[in-house]
């Protein structure tokens, strides 16, 4: 095995939402990015496929939005819940001051490599999969790269600023030895597909009574479906028998499924996600910044994860970007993508908790009586509330907007 050494300007560990959308606006900015993805392709089922409003509404600042919406999708206009005997509608979209009054369902390996393919229009673009971060480089109290595991053997990246986009699991956080503060999930989710049919119906459907919870998304053909269980407490339910968990989803459907269960033909075909809900105290240190899941790891609640590494993406590529072509970056900047970024973390992952903790977690523990929407959620279904929900959903609590320069066009995007 050789071990060999490249330079860059900003080094990206990391190619899902928040490591390919800023290495893509870096790019398009005029600085040299090289990302590191360490699986072969993009194609990995079950990850996080909501591109909401907010998202969406940045393709079309960037110009891509129709080119975008020509990948296959399904939209998403309203999310409906029945909570026990409660039914209520938790998103109206129709208000939203953006051209895509709608979530869009789409694989999210169509949405990276839709990502790669542009960053590849610019020259400075070096995307390198199969090539896995493993450690950090440090001199005099200052990450200037990392080294990172390829099959040709080891590899050595110099950087002016290295940006950890590994996810929740990050490992160069791991070693940055930053303090993650784990902020509790009480649930697990395991997913899995089934078929969907003529007269389903099309929106998002969520069910909750004693004991259990099922939400299925409308995926054209097929329905993704998310059973939420307590927390470590998948192997009691595979140790009751998958016959037992079929007759249990075709219960909590909304329509008959029962001749569709079959599908769910072992447990290779359940998914388990392990929910983490934390977040970094300090996102950065000289020479390193942490943004998305790497910085902080959200709840599947609401879908909101993509979104928000998208937006930190942006964020910080609005607030580095002039530093990065001056080399003039300091640690305050890379404070300043902090100082912008977590208020919005902050805001949604207390909501997660809070319907975590109030509504799913007591609702999962099963005392017997039906659960009910909680006051908060039936006053959000008034008419002069209802929209409420649906605009900090789709929208999030801090919008960010592209601001940084397309060498490309030589102009600035519209924001
Ligand atoms: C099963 C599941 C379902 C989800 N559903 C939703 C949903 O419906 N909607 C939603 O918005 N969010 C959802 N999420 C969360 C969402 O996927 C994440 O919040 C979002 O993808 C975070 O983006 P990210 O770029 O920060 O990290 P990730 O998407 O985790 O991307 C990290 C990337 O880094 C790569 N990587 C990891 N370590 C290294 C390394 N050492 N070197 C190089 N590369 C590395 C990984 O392969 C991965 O491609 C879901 C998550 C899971 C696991």
């Amino acid at each position: 095995m050789s071990s060999t050494s490249i330079k860059t300007t900003c080094c990206i560990a990391g190619g899902g939402p928040a490591g390919m959308m800023l290495g893509f606006l870096l790019v398009r900015a005029g600085i040299a990015v090289t990302v590191l993805e360490k699986h072969a392709d993009f194609l990995r089922d079950f990850r996080g496929d909501t591109v909401h409003p907010s998202t969406l509404e940045m393709m079309h600042e960037l110009g891509l939005l129709d080119e975008f919406l020509k990948l296959p999708h399904s939209k998403v206009d309203h999310v409906s819940m029945q909570i026990g005997a409660d039914h209520v509608t938790i998103g109206y979209f129709d208000t939203l001051p953006v051209h895509c009054k709608f979530i869009a369902l789409m694989p999210q390996w169509d949405f990276l490599n839709f990502l790669a393919d542009h960053g590849k229009r610019y020259p400075g673009f070096d995307l390198r999969m199969q090539t896995e971060a493993t450690d950090l480089i440090e001199e005099d109290g200052r990450v200037v790269g990392l080294r990172a595991r390829t099959p040709q053997g080891e590899l050595e990246i110099r950087a002016g600023l290295t940006v950890a986009c590994d996810g929740r699991h990050s490992t160069l956080r791991k070693r940055a030895g930053l303090t993650v503060d784990d902020l509790g999930a009480p649930i697990d989710v395991m997913w899995f597909r089934l078929p969907r049919k003529a007269g389903d119906g099309d929106e998002v459907v969520g069910h909750i009574e004693s004991g259990r919870m099922l939400v299925m998304l409308n995926r054209d053909d097929y329905w993704q479906c998310a059973f939420v269980i307590p927390k470590g407490s998948a192997d009691a339910v595979k140790a009751k028998g998958l016959d037992t968990f079929r007759a249990t989803v075709g219960e909590m459907a909304p329509f008959d499924v029962r001749g569709r269960l079959g599908e769910i033909g072992s447990w290779d075909d359940v998914k388990l996600l392990t929910v983490a809900v934390d977040r970094l105290r300090r996102w950065y240190k000289a020479g390193l910044l942490c943004i998305g899941d790497a910085a902080h790891a959200m709840s599947p609640i609401g879908g909101v994860g993509i979104n928000l590494a998208v937006q930190d993406a942006v964020a910080a590529a609005n607030i580095l970007a002039e530093p990065l072509r001056r080399g003039t970056l300091s640690v305050e900047t890379l404070k300043a993508v902090q100082d912008r970024r977590e208020f919005p973390t902050r805001v949604t992952q207390r909501v997660q908790i809070l319907m975590q903790n109030n509504l799913i977690g007591p609702a999962l523990e099963g005392s017997g009586t039906r659960p009910r929407a909680p006051l908060l959620i039936k006053m959000l279904q008034w008419p002069l509330l209802r929209r409420i929900p649906g605009r900090v959903l789709a929208l999030g609590i801090r919008p960010e907007h592209i601001r940084t320069l397309d060498v490309m066009a030589g102009r600035d995007a519209q924001p």
